[in-house]
């Protein structure tokens, strides 16, 4: 079970006095403090906790938001941003004495700038409304999370998302140029622009993948790519994960990038084809989904590639999508593998580590062992060109200890990622779900680096304190608990 820091009892002894001043800031129906409303934002997609924020503020300008912030600072309160809430690793879990800043009415896309192959939007735009507002010009944003209809691009930007089409065009991360943020002094800055590249050093990169920790972004430049003048999806049957996962690193040692190459396992494949229908085969162990874009040509001549390659790995069956709904319909499957999972289990935990490609057959293998040894299922779907494993394993919330193991078993999986060369995340962010683990791959001296880092935004740890560090710091105190007459200094500070 997790643990978020304790609530600040003085901190909740003011909450009349905070909802006023936060109603003299934004007027109207954008403070929400009435307790039945605020359970609307009292989780995330990391639904197995829940804790109402101590109130939620719904800004529409960017001055009410230097407003709030400066606010918070100067009386001590936390804040949680949040866009959509479909974080999975808890990140935008509220805390019981925080603010909760919902980013959702900033949703206009600013300004599509084709010279420059970019657009200015707001952070609460869906991922998919922005490729919906530049496709009537040719081009696209790449990253496509999967929940890309309703995550928002300032919480792709905390969490540098992914998506299928990443492993040929990137990660959010080489898909924006700039961002505008609010620290939490109020104070604004613009990182990166409209251009490659920025004069003194990289905080965009900082920026990028930050978990709300360290501002709250108020614009983004996302980068447009043209579409691509066609894409077809082969589908593939293997008989045996082992067969499938060579088959991954084989395609990717050829020297092929496909747009995109995604798994899944036979369990993922059973719960997607009964919700979509999508003609995956039943028979195999693994299927696998690589997409070829381009021209015609280019699409004829790599399809053949990965299909001899495919041959010479066993391969059960091949289809080449023949029209652009059949390659939607492939995809709609994989899309969907979430949710169908959903369908034949009452909860589940989406895990998201990433490991070397060759590791991948051994790393399913073990995750099969464990299945035994936690005494729960695993259900697996994962970015296979980019090592990015999803097992989402199955339990009973309603059945008491189910939960305990299901975590203990998750932590298990995660442990292996970084054994075996790879890291705890691969998109999902660390959020609260993963912060107790950080320690196993980093030591403490990488720790209170990144902490350092924290502090040098936001030295007070309000923004989205409990998240992503295994431990709260003030810089003050960094590195060193002072313990004297058996009391430590910063009582005030929860340690977990
Ligand atoms: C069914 C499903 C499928 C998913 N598939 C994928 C996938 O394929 N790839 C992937 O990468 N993720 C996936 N996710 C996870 C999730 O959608 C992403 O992490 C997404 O980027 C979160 O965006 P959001 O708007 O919902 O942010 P939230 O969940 O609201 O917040 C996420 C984090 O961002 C911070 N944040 C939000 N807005 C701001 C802001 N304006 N300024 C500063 N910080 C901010 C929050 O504090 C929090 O730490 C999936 C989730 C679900 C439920």
């Amino acid at each position: 079970m997790l643990l978020m820091p304790e609530p600040n009892a003085a901190v909740l002894s003011r909450r009349g006095e905070i909802v006023a001043a936060l109603r003299r800031i934004v007027p109207g129906e954008g403070v929400i403090d009435d307790p039945t409303a605020l359970r609307v934002f009292e989780s995330d997609g990391l639904t197995a906790y829940r804790q109402p924020p101590m109130v939620a503020v719904l800004p529409e300008t960017k001055d009410q938001v230097v407003e709030i912030l400066k606010y918070c600072r100067r009386n001590n309160v936390k804040v949680v941003p949040r866009g959509a809430g479909t974080s999975l690793s808890g990140g935008a879990l509220p805390l019981a004495d925080g603010v909760l800043l919902g980013m959702s009415k900033f949703n206009r896309i600013l300004e599509i700038d084709a010279a420059n192959r970019c657009a200015v939007v707001q952070p609460g735009v869906t991922n998919l409304g922005v490729t919906q507002a530049v496709q009537h010009l040719g081009f696209y944003y790449a990253p496509d999370p999967s929940s890309q209809i309703a995550c928002t691009i300032g919480g792709n930007v905390a969490e540098n998302s992914g998506g299928v089409h990443c492993l040929k065009y990137g990660l959010t991360t080489n898909n924006v140029l700039g961002v505008e943020m609010v620290s939490i002094d109020g104070e604004i800055l613009r990182l990166g622009g409209k251009h490659f590249d920025a004069a003194g050093y990289d905080l965009l990169g900082v920026m990028v993948g930050s978990e709300g920790l360290l501002g709250v972004v108020t614009e983004v430049i996302v980068r447009l790519l043209p579409a691509p003048p066609g894409a077809r999806a082969v589908l593939m049957g293997f008989p045996s994960i082992e067969a499938a996962g060579d088959c991954v690193a084989d395609i990717i040692s050829s020297g092929v990038v496909p747009a995109g190459m995604e798994m899944m396992d036979r369990p993922a494949v059973e719960a997607a084809e009964a919700f979509v229908g999508a003609g995956y085969p039943l028979d195999a162990e693994a299927v696998l989904i690589v997409e070829l874009d381009g021209c015609e040509v280019e699409i004829d001549h790599l399809s053949a590639l990965v299909e001899s390659i495919a041959r010479q790995r066993g391969v059960t069956s091949c289809r080449l999508s023949a029209t652009e709904a059949e390659r939607l319909l492939f995809w709609a499957g994989r899309k969907a593998a979430f949710p169908a999972v959903g369908r034949i289990s009452p909860d589940y935990l989406c895990m998201d580590g990433t490991i070397p490609r060759r590791r991948l057959a051994e790393v399913l293998r073990r995750i099969r062992d464990m299945e035994t040894q936690f005494g729960l299922a695993v259900a697996n779907v994962f970015h296979a060109g980019d090592g990015n494993l999803h097992p989402l394993i199955l339990y009973d919330a309603n059945k008491p200890g189910e939960l305990d193991r299901a975590e203990a078993f998750g932590a298990e999986i995660l442990r292996l990622c970084v054994e075996v060369g790879g890291v705890l995340t691969g998109e999902h962010g660390v959020g609260i779900e993963k912060r107790d683990l950080m320690d196993v791959m980093f030591s403490r001296v990488d720790l209170e680096q990144q902490q350092r880092l924290k502090c040098a935004f936001d030295v007070e740890s309000l923004l989205n304190p409990g998240k992503v560090f295994p431990t709260l710091c003030r810089c003050a105190e960094l590195g060193r608990v002072h313990v004297k007459g058996g009391k430590t200094r910063f009582p005030d500070l929860p340690r977990f």
